[in-house]
C-alpha cells in the first residue's frame, strides 16, 4: 500500500502500514474540545446553525482552522477529506483560486454599496440562462429565499395556506417549522416552540411522494392554498428520490386547483446539474452553490409573477446586504467554473464512493440503502427502500452515529446526521478517494458492533 493510502499516515499519527493491523491512535482533538466549551458559554449549543454541533452522532463538533480542495485541517492539525463541504455551496472544493482570487479582487474595489451593481446583473444573466426562471431577486440565504417565494405566491393568489412534505426543509420561517428536516429532523423536534399557532395553522403538512395526500388536503381546504412547496429532490431528510413523474404531477395538481408551485432548488440548484433539476414550477429558490461559499441565494420565476415585486408590483421584499458584491463575485466565480467537467467529475465521484461504501458495510454485514436519486446522495442504515420521511426516521441512526465517529477517526468528515446527504466536491481526486475507501471498512466495523 502507498503511504498516501494509509489514512492514519495522511494525517500523520503513525507511520505507514496497513490500518487493519494495529489500533490506531485515536486522534488528539483536545483544542476542538476546549474551542467547544469556550464556544458553548456564549453561543448557544456552542455552534451557528445546529447541524454543527455533533448531537445527532455524540461526540463535540470540530473546530476548523482552513481547509483547501478536498481537505480541511482543525484546530489541532488532523486533516479530513471533506464530504459535507459547507453543507452543499463547495462544489468546486475549497478556497478554489478563482473564487479567491474574485474575492480579493471585490474585497479591494469596497464590500458594500447599498446601490445597483453590474456584478447582480451578470449573476442573474447567468441564473435566468441555466434555469426555467425569467426574472430572479437575489437574496442573502436560502430562508430569504423561500419566505419570500411564498409571500409572492400568496400575493399573486390572495390564498393563505400552503402544502409542504414532511422532512422536507426550507429554511427556518415560521410556517416552515412544521415536520421539517435537516437539523430539526436530526434534533428530533416535531416542531419549534415559538412559532405562533396562527403561522403553524395555515401550513399543511403531507407525506412526501404522496400525492393522494396532496389532493386530500387541497380537497378539504378549497379555494384556500396558494402554493405547494416541494424540494426538487429532498436533500434534508437524507436523499430521498421523487417517485417517477411526482414533480410534474404536483405542477398540474396545484394548477387544477388553482395554487402555484414552489421548487425548492437551494441544495440541488447548480449541483445536480448546470440549472438545478429544473422540473415545471412556477417559483424557484436558490441558494447554497450559488453563493461559492459566501451568503447569496435567490428566488425568481416567471415575469409576470415576479413584477409583483418592489419596487416592480407591490409585494414588499428587500435586504441590506443583498446581491452583496463579494458574494456575487464569489457566485460568479463558482457557476462560471462549473463546467461540464466538473458535473462529470462530481457524478463519477458520488457513484465511486457509493460503491465503495456500500462494499464495506455488505463486508461488515450491515443493513443499508444506498439513496442516489443524483450526485446528492445518502447511505441509510435500513433494510428497506426510504421513499419519505417515516421510513427516514426507522433508520439505525446509533449504527449511523457509530460509523460516523470511526469515519471522522479515520480522517473523512461526514455529515454529522444521519438524516443529511453526503457532499462531493469537483476537489476529490484519486488520493481523497482512496483515503475514503480506507476508512470504510473500520467504520463499517464500528457501525456492526453497535446495530441495535
Ligand atoms: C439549506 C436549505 C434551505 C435554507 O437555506 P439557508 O441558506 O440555510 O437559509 C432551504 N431549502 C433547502 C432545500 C435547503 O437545503
Amino acid at each position: 500500500m502507498p503511504p498516501e493510502a494509509n489514512p492514519c499516515a495522511a494525517r500523520g499519527v503513525c507511520d505507514a502500514g496497513p490500518v487493519t493491523d494495529r489500533q490506531p491512535e485515536p486522534l488528539d482533538r483536545s483544542r476542538s474540545k476546549a474551542a467547544a466549551e469556550r464556544a458553548a458559554r456564549v453561543i448557544p449549543g456552542g455552534v451557528n446553525s445546529p447541524v454543527r454541533a455533533f448531537r445527532g452522532v455524540g461526540g463535540d463538533p470540530v473546530f476548523i482552522k482552513e481547509a483547501k480542495g478536498a481537505r480541511m485541517t482543525d484546530v489541532d492539525g488532523n486533516t479530513y477529506i471533506d464530504l459535507v463541504g459547507s453543507w452543499g455551496p463547495l462544489i468546486l472544493g475549497h478556497a478554489h483560486p478563482d473564487v479567491v482570487e474574485a474575492l480579493a479582487q471585490a474585497a479591494a474595489r469596497g464590500t458594500s454599496y447599498g446601490a445597483p451593481t453590474v456584478g447582480e446583473i451578470e449573476l442573474a444573466e447567468l441564473i435566468t440562462g441555466r434555469t426555467p426562471c425569467e426574472m430572479v431577486r437575489l437574496v442573502s440565504s436560502g430562508t430569504e429565499a423561500t419566505m419570500s417565494a411564498v409571500r409572492l405566491a400568496r400575493a399573486a393568489t390572495g390564498r393563505d395556506k400552503i402544502i409542504k412534505f414532511a422532512g422536507c426543509y426550507h429554511g427556518h420561517a415560521d410556517y416552515f417549522l412544521a415536520e421539517a428536516g435537516s437539523g430539526v429532523a436530526t434534533l428530533g423536534h416535531p416542531d419549534s416552540p415559538g412559532v405562533p399557532a396562527a403561522a403553524a395553522a395555515d401550513t399543511i403538512v403531507v407525506p412526501y411522494n404522496d400525492l393522494d395526500a396532496v389532493e386530500a388536503a387541497f380537497a378539504a381546504h378549497p379555494g384556500q392554498i396558494a402554493a405547494v412547496i416541494t424540494e426538487a429532490v429532498p436533500g434534508n431528510m437524507g436523499a430521498i428520490a421523487p417517485l417517477d413523474g411526482f414533480n410534474e404531477k404536483l405542477y398540474s395538481v396545484a394548477h387544477a386547483r388553482g395554487a402555484l408551485l414552489i421548487s425548492d432548488e437551494v441544495m440541488t440548484g447548480f449541483r445536480v446539474a448546470p440549472g438545478g433539476l429544473a422540473a415545471p414550477a412556477d417559483l424557484y429558490t436558490y441558494g447554497k452553490v450559488m453563493g461559492g461559499g459566501l451568503p447569496a441565494a435567490a428566488f425568481g420565476g416567471r415575469a409576470d409573477l415576479m413584477s409583483q415585486i418592489s419596487p416592480a408590483g407591490p409585494v414588499y421584499q428587500a435586504g441590506t446586504l443583498s446581491g452583496n458584491p463579494l458574494a456575487v463575485a464569489a457566485g460568479l466565480a463558482t457557476l462560471r467554473a462549473c463546467d461540464d467537467a466538473v458535473y462529470r467529475a462530481l457524478d463519477d465521484t458520488a457513484a465511486e464512493i457509493q460503491r465503495l461504501a456500500a462494499e464495506a458495510l455488505a463486508k461488515a454485514g450491515v443493513p443499508h440503502y444506498v439513496s442516489a436519486p443524483s450526485n446528492l446522495f445518502s447511505i441509510f442504515f435500513a433494510e428497506e427502500p426510504v421513499t419519505n420521511f417515516t421510513e427516514a426516521k426507522a433508520q439505525d441512526t446509533a449504527a449511523f452515529g457509530a460509523f460516523h465517529n470511526a469515519m471522522l477517526e479515520h480522517g473523512v468528515y461526514l455529515p454529522p446526521s444521519a438524516f443529511e446527504c453526503w457532499f462531493t466536491s469537483a476537489a476529490i481526486d484519486e488520493e481523497a478517494l482512496s483515503h475514503i475507501e480506507q476508512a470504510l471498512q473500520p467504520a463499517a466495523e464500528a457501525a456492526a458492533k453497535v446495530r441495535s
